[in-house]
């Protein structure tokens, strides 16, 4: 059982033993599957989120669009989170990787290729973070349509602290022409 200390500050409830838990930070995550059973892999990677790395605030709907940089005929499905951790960024990245692989994710060699699950960190609260493991915000979140759009669906008014610009100001200048598909089901 975790131990989820932001339940409690969520209901606006202060327990003493709390005393020296940090309090959680909200980020955003960008899931992408273009393997497999996509939307049944999304779920999983959404409730294996929950349980291992905090709480799911804000979701958004799936979009699809085609694989970015190299050329395949599946085609991803991507969704934007937004959620509460205490978990800090570095932990929080061995525990997405560890989700990934559990979804049956293979590293096979470098560049761009098929997944069953990605898993990115395009924002983690207004921290910048450049290290040789983890870039944040994600390096390449403002030139691509396919994180904008699911992104702007969820936090419109967040702004971006190193380009110091809104995402729906992002979004709005993008130039990428990629299809990014509304999925409803
Ligand atoms: P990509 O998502 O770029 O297609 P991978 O998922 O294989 O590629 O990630 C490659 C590496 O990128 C990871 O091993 C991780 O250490 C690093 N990385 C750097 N910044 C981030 C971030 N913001 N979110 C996720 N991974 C990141
Ligand atoms: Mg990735």
């Amino acid at each position: 059982m975790i131990y989820r200390p932001y339940r409690a500050y969520d209901a606006g409830i202060f327990i003493p033993e709390m005393r020296g838990f940090p309090a959680p930070s909200t980020l955003y995550l960008l899931l992408g599957s273009n393997r497999g059973d996509r939307i049944a892999l999304l779920q999983q990677a959404r409730e294996q989120l929950q349980q291992q790395a905090g709480h799911i605030i804000r979701q958004s709907p799936l979009y699809e669009s085609d694989p970015w940089g190299f050329a395949s005929p599946d085609r991803f499905l991507n969704q934007a989170l937004a959620m509460e951790t205490t978990l800090e960024p570095l932990p929080l990245l061995a525990v997405i990787q560890r989700i990934e692989t559990a979804l049956g994710r293979r590293r096979t060699g470098s560049g761009y290729a098929s997944r069953t699950m990605d898993i990115d960190i395009l924002l983690y609260g207004d921290r910048i973070i450049d290290s040789p493991f983890l870039t944040v915000p994600h390096s390449r979140m403002h030139e691509r349509a396919f994180v904008l759009r699911p992104l702007n669906d969820i936090a419109p008014e967040v702004i971006h602290p190193r380009l110091n610009q809104t995402i729906a100001a992002l979004t709005a200048a993008c130039s990428d022409t990629g299809k990014v598909d509304l999925i409803k089901i």
